[in-house]
């Protein structure tokens, strides 16, 4: 650029400068290897790098159980009350205390006389929280975002025969912090950049955060045996799907994946789009990692990838920014011989859940 062009510029931004870093310094810990074994190795080292990035071992480590056989205390799950949303299906409200300081209302979908296996449904923004998911229809607000983007998938599953927890992710719903709390419009807000200013310079991340408090939660349903935890599985849209990738890729207790509207690489659809969500963004992330290489950590487990062809997130190069991780993700499903349990499901549309896959055979019993 010569002088005379930069003279004549209204505003001098920051991106082209991060662009350049980005290419510098990003994802230096993409798997590059051919073989399974080294897959493996891969994968056990990277699952430890990615824990430490979003401060989980911290967050054990400095909120660690004070008391011994506290994961065991059956007073961490309090039943407030039971609904049943339709013939055949409980739901049930739940207080989860995570750890002495921190506690998750949540919705438990349970078929009547049937505990088959159990899924976490988890919300992505302006849904309410666990309201949408689990299908509660008693705000006009949240049941007109419950149609808009097809949020009920906690509902629908239950109504298939799992047993679904639909949990409030921390900033939502019940646990919005000060400045995102209030009725009407306000239950579709979120305090999750409140929550990622607190974080971040403790050197936490929202994302960290997320995973603490469901593995606090999947640590309790294993030594209490309340349910079978042995086919736990994971689905969720948008930022639900973020929690699934994250949550799946550092818990190997989770079996199965399926992540709506949240796989695409890093620079188109989190750099070029920086005014997204505080809580996408983690310090140190993409200095290790694109997208798609926390995909591969999850390989081989079954794990559905939906994308919809007209998703303002995918960026501006649209299916191609998703492909691209989808390839990252593949490699590692080939290497493993799991390629049958890899599926990608595209769909039409704008940035939305497609029911249809809840039929896939990957996410019943059969799969
Ligand atoms: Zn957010």
């Amino acid at each position: 650029m010569s002088m005379a062009d930069r003279s004549k510029r209204k505003y001098y931004d920051s991106l082209p400068g991060m662009l350049h870093l980005y290419k510098k310094l990003g994802h230096v810990d993409h798997f590059t290897g051919y073989s399974v074994e080294e897959l493996r190795e891969w994968q056990e080292n990277e699952r430890k790098v990615l824990r430490n990035i979003i401060g989980l071992d911290r967050l054990y480590s400095a909120l660690d159980d004070e008391a011994s056989g506290y994961s065991y205390s059956p007073d961490r799950w309090k039943e407030m009350e039971i609904v049943s949303p339709e013939k055949g299906i409980i739901r049930k409200k739940v207080i989860f205390e995570v750890d002495k300081y921190t506690f998750m209302p949540m919705y438990v979908l349970e078929p009547e006389g049937n505990f088959s296996r159990l899924y976490y449904a988890f919300a992505g923004h302006q849904g309410g929280g666990k309201e949408s998911v689990a299908g509660v229809r008693e705000i006009k607000e949240i049941s007109e975002k419950i149609d808009f983007f097809n949020y009920d998938y906690g509902l629908k599953l239950a109504r298939k025969g799992f047993t679904v927890i639909c949990p409030d992710p921390r900033g939502f719903g019940e646990r919005r912090d000060a400045s995102a709390q209030g009725d009407n419009a306000a239950v579709l807000s979120c305090s999750c950049r409140n929550i990622s200013n607190m974080a971040i310079p403790l050197g936490l991340s929202v994302i960290g955060l997320l995973a603490y408090d469901y593995m606090r939660l999947t640590d309790y349903l294993e030594a209490s045996g309340k349910y079978d935890i042995s086919e736990l599985s994971c689905i969720g849209f948008s930022g639900g799907g973020m929690q699934t990738l994250f949550l799946s890729a550092v818990d190997r207790r989770i079996k199965r994946a399926l992540i709506s509207g949240y796989m695409y690489g890093v620079k188109d659809a989190l750099l070029l789009l920086n005014n997204n969500c505080n809580c996408n963004y983690v310090p140190g992330l993409w200095e290790h990692f694109d997208m798609g290489d926390i995909g591969a950590l999850l390989a081989p487990i079954p794990l559905v990838i939906q994308s919809c062809r007209d998703d303002h997130l995918n960026g501006e190069r649209g299916l191609e920014n998703v492909y691209e991780q989808l390839e990252i993700i593949k490699k590692a499903y080939k290497l493993m011989k799991a390629e049958k349990m890899l599926i990608h499901d595209i769909r039409p549309g704008g940035h939305h859940f497609h029911d249809e896959i809840l039929t896939a055979d990957l996410l019943s019993d059969k799969g």
